[in-house]
């Protein structure tokens, strides 16, 4: 039995015999030619097979994973047509003369070491799509093909990494898990794996090559990222024991993954997840949330020892939005103070901290800190389909702050002649002064999103940290209910639309209530979603309400 350790990109646990992916390797000779032109004409018309293979991935890939990952193909194609990566072919066989293999063969080289020596974790995973494209125009022009038929069994596929190509090529109904020695959890096989719902780690190490063999017995626990190969029989039978409790939860909820939203009068409602860092994304892919209704920012922050600047919250920003592709997803401002101390902000203690210089107080009070942020949400927006909001606004004046800073944000990109989005902007409802003033900060945002766990808190008059009132602090309370639908009803009165994204959001006894209330999102926990969904499908808006 040999234990090796990597990365797990999407929890589940397979339990079955090793396959080795045996890649077709083409060696790539230089070889000198007399009519270059007639070459160009050679890579032109490979070029062509590989658009034509590559199309019928992304018709696959558009089946099994859905349209947001299968888009992965659809750059695939630009980039065979790259404009940049072409004209270094052309320009290496006219200058050269030299074949057109050889010429993608370097092209690719040249173009892989400059995304990987790029300080973005994003650019640097597409080294392995520029060098998957030019093996397919490689193949096509040798006419290789990269194709590995598996066996009827279904096997555990390991290798040294995979690209985003081979993943999909491959037939779902045959694999039990993907294991990898190298690969990054940013990378899109890794993303596919998860939306392929199949087992994945990846990271496991050079040495793990050496130790694979096809037919070997292997268990892989994409939970804990743990692959053990030739387990002995009370390892073997631990883990099937888990991963049968694991899949009898799963099946039960996984029913509704591509299901509607829907009650059974046709009444729909959007299911979000809230997320705390960039990791998260695979639990909410893997739940089928609709988008990101609430990331907590702050946890950037938090983890780390200084401020962290434009560039490294820009790369998050862009990689949560590219991760959920044309999926909503709304970023909430920094939310620090109070409960959540970071020591480098060097905040003053206070007697009171929840109703102190917390949130976007503190953003306001510190201006240099919250357009740090904005620039790079700004920046950030052109990957994906962003919404900004802000945490604990009390007055119209606030509001009016925190716009013109973005105003001002704008102006400096303009300047800087950097890209941004039209991109939405919304203001949490999460202190009774915003709810009881929802009308006239209706007509100044995009969005509402109600943060009930603060709502509760400052409605209630109940510390959300002392656990010695819980009983005093009901969640279900008619001023709490009243606030939300108070700013719902002046949410769409103005033409807003409105969400909640605090816990209250996944309890689903109040799912009726949010629903007659017109309330347009539920962002919970990315595990609670089905649940959710659950819920809302067994709702019929046509019957008498029930009396709370
Ligand atoms: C809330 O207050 O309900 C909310 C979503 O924000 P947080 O829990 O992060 O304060
Ligand atoms: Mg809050």
């Amino acid at each position: 039995m040999m234990k090796f350790t990597g990365k797990g990109v999407y929890g589940a646990i397979a339990v079955g015999k090793i396959s080795v992916y045996e890649r077709q390797g083409i060696r790539v000779k230089r070889i000198k030619i007399e009519d270059a032109e007639a070459e160009i004409q050679r890579f032109e018309s490979a070029k062509a097979i590989a658009l034509e293979q590559l199309g019928s991935i992304h018709e696959k890939a558009l089946k099994e994973v859905g349209e947001a990952n299968a888009q992965i193909f659809e750059i695939h194609m630009m980039m065979v047509d790259d404009e940049d990566y072409n004209d270094a072919i052309f320009g290496m066989i006219r200058t050269q003369n030299v074949n057109a293999e050889y010429a993608v063969a370097a092209t690719a080289k040249n173009f892989s070491e400059m995304f990987s020596s790029m300080d973005d974790s994003y650019m640097q995973a597409r080294a392995a799509d520029v060098e998957d494209i030019s093996n397919r125009i490689i193949a096509c022009l040798t006419d290789g093909h990269s194709t590995n038929t598996l066996s009827d069994e279904k096997v555990i596929i390991c290798a040294d990494d995979l690209a985003p190509s081979e993943t999909v090529s491959l037939d779902k109904e045959k694999i039990l898990a993907f294991a990898t020695a190298h690969g990054s959890s940013n990378s899109h096989t890794a993303i596919l794996a998860r939306n392929m719902n199949i087992p994945a780690i990846i990271g496991l190490g050079a040495d793990f090559l050496n130790e694979i063999k096809n037919g070997t017995m292997a268990i892989a626990d994409g939970f804990t990222g743990e692959f053990i190969i030739d387990p002995d029989e009370e390892t073997l039978a631990a883990y099937q024991k888990k991963q049968k409790a694991e899949t009898e939860k799963r099946m039960l909820l996984q029913e509704l993954t591509g299901k509607e939203n829907v009650t059974l009068d046709g009444t729909k409602i959007n299911i979000f997840a809230n997320i705390g860092s960039v990791d998260n994304i695979g639990a909410v892919l893997l739940n089928d949330a609709g988008g990101i209704g609430l990331f907590r920012s702050e946890f950037l922050y938090l983890e780390k020892t200084d401020y962290p600047t434009e560039e490294e919250q820009f790369r998050v920003y862009k990689k949560v939005l590219e991760s959920m592709a044309t999926k909503k997803v709304i970023i909430r401002t920094l939310d620090i103070g109070a409960d959540k101390q970071a020591d480098y902000f060097h905040l003053e203690k206070e007697e009171n901290p929840a109703l102190g210089l917390r949130a976007i107080r503190l953003c306001l009070e510190r201006p240099e800190i919250f357009k740090t942020q904005l620039r790079a949400l700004y920046r950030a927006s052109v990957y994906g389909n962003l919404g900004i909001m802000f945490p604990m606004v009390t007055s119209v004046s606030e509001l009016e702050e925190i716009l013109a800073l973005c105003d001002e944000v704008k102006n400096e990109l303009d300047a800087e002649k950097l890209p941004y989005s039209n991109l939405e902007l919304g203001v949490m409802i999460e202190t009774p002064a915003a709810a009881i003033i929802s009308d006239k900060l209706a007509p100044m945002v995009d969005f509402f999103s109600v943060g009930t766990n603060d709502l509760t808190q400052y409605t209630l008059a109940c510390d959300r940290q002392n656990p010695h009132i819980e009983r005093f602090c009901n969640t279900h309370h008619e001023a709490i209910l009243r606030l939300i639908e108070m700013s719902a009803k002046n949410a769409h009165a103005n033409g807003a639309w409105i969400g909640i994204c605090g816990e209250l959001a996944a309890d689903t006894a109040l799912t009726e209530t949010f629903l007659r209330m017109g309330i347009d999102e539920l962002s919970v926990s990315p595990s609670f979603v089905l649940k959710v969904r659950d819920a809302v499908r067994k709702i019929d808006l046509t019957r008498p309400e029930p009396v709370c």
